[in-house]
């Protein structure tokens, strides 16, 4: 029989995180982590490595698990804010939420991280060039570490956790039960895992697990939202001004003709658009990295509309779902077409594609995007796209590419206090798959959180 003190599943920013912090606070406490992705070294996408140019839904998929969760291979921008990227103010209070994502900040400097700018939205005239029109920029301070220069961070984490903190990868948790003096885990292997303290940090790729053992364990978990979108790429000039100053701006704008918020996401200057797979699914995502050895021609960044569903429907990321299984049906995979194409109501072909002045960095299907996306998000995205030309002129240019679907989930949220501990004593839900964060300072702070609270 294994006995731990404490078990966390998911090595994802939460758990990375929490096992960094148990380590420090040398707390004599056996504790294990378990994930059922791969470790860090062992994590390539075969696009990455050039061996498939389109998704191959590798199971688990490299990008989203494994050392490091979905924010291993990712652009690494760990922005330090509440106004955005999760709710862990709401749980632990306002100051204590800033506090926890500087203190992940000193953390990933104290690795190699201080090589990386702070940029920050404080001063900047962006804001009253944004106002001017109809835009509004929201406040963040943002360290951009880029793919590569993250990847070596974590990679130090590791080397500093695992003398402390047993890891074990390839290990995919299926059941929760409760015991007399806590919890029985038991993997999809059969082994049968036993600890005091059960922390849950699974993050997206792990939402319909969560959800199961949550209904298991008699926790209700509510619906949260889920943002659908496209990814937009031009070249890297068009947005120079704005990304030299901030990098990342998080611009808002309220559509005229619905009145529904379109906000830009995940904005990566030089960097590649990629394709992510959820659970079967595939979509766009970006990342950039901090060698400009690596850089490419262009930017690119997401363009999202949240939808909330209330009566009779509640499942959000089956509607998100749904609607990238469409494009994934009409694309195999991930579709891109010119705003131009789109604007006159054609299909971008490859005929198309090959006269378009912005090269694009994922080889996607070109097709015609208003097949695929609902009227409203579409409509929506168009105005979006006018808006942004007016403080960043070129965005609306006929070659400016988008790609589709984006589809942000979020996870349910499962009701937990300001400890993070759910009604049944013992039992932890962090990062993104409370449905609480949905970043990597905030997934990040919140494993830092709930490690001090039982170190
Ligand atoms: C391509 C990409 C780029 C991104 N870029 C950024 C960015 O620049 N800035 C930002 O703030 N956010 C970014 N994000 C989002 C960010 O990665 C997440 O918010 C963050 O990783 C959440 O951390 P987490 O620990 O909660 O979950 P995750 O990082 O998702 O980790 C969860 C882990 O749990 C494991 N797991 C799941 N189910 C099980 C199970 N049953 N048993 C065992 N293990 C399991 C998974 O393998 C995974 O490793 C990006 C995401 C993607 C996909």
């Amino acid at each position: 029989m294994e006995n731990y003190d404490i078990i966390i599943v998911g090595a994802g920013a939460a758990g990375v995180f929490m096992s960094y912090e148990l380590t420090k606070a040398d707390s004599s406490k056996k504790v294990l982590m378990i994930d059922k992705g791969a470790p860090i070294e062992e994590r390539q996408c075969p696009i990455k490595r050039g061996l498939t140019e389109r998704c191959i839904r590798c199971n688990p998929c490299h990008i989203m698990n494994g050392y490091g969760g979905a924010g291993t291979l990712s652009d690494g921008k760990y922005n330090i804010t509440t106004d955005f990227g999760g709710d862990l103010h709401v749980y632990v209070g306002e100051d204590k939420a800033m506090e926890l994502m500087e203190y992940v900040d000193q953390v990933l400097c104290s690795f190699g991280g201080s090589e990386a700018k702070l940029y920050s939205t404080a001063s900047s005239d962006l804001r009253t060039l944004a106002l001017r029109n109809d835009l509004h920029l929201l406040s963040a301070k943002v360290r951009h570490l880029g793919t590569d220069r993250n990847v070596e961070i974590l990679k130090k984490i590791f080397e500093y956790t695992s003398k402390k903190v047993e890891m074990r990868f390839r290990t995919t948790a299926a059941s929760v039960e409760k015991t007399d003096g806590g919890f029985k885990l038991t993997t999809e292997k059969g082994e049968e895992l036993f600890c005091r303290d059960l922390v849950l940090a699974t993050g997206r790729s792990g939402s319909r697990w969560i959800a199961r053992t949550c209904e298991q364990l008699g926790i209700k978990t509510k619906s949260n939202r889920v943002d659908i979108g496209l990814r937009v790429e031009l070249p890297a000039d068009v947005f120079k001004h704005i990304t030299d100053e901030v990098y990342e701006s998080k611009l808002v704008y309220r559509t005229k003709q619905y009145g529904d918020l379109v906000r830009t996401f995940c904005m990566n200057p030089y960097g590649e658009v990629v394709s992510e797979n959820t659970n079967g699914i595939v979509t766009v995502n970006g990342h950039s990295y901090a060698d400009p050895a690596l850089f490419t021609r262009n930017t690119n960044f997401a363009l999202l509309v949240a939808n909330r569903f209330t009566e009779p429907f509640h499942n959000s990321n089956e509607y998100g779902e749904s609607i990238a299984r469409l494009s994934n049906m009409l694309g195999g995979g991930v579709l891109v077409q010119r705003f131009g194409d789109l604007i006159k109501g054609r299909r971008t072909n490859e005929h198309r594609m090959a006269k378009c002045f912005t090269a694009p960095t994922l080889k996607a299907t070109p097709g015609d995007l208003s097949l695929v996306m609902p009227k409203r998000q579409l409509d929506d995205i168009i105005e979006m796209v006018y808006a942004l030309d007016k403080i960043a002129p070129g965005t609306a240019n006929e070659d400016t590419l988008l790609y589709g679907v984006e589809v942000k989930f979020y996870n349910s949220t499962v009701p937990v206090d300001e400890r993070l501990e759910t009604e049944v004593k013992g039992l932890y839900v962090l990062g993104d798959g409370s449905g609480v964060t949905h970043s990597l300072s905030q997934a990040s702070a919140s494993g830092v959180h709930v490690a001090r609270l039982l170190a």
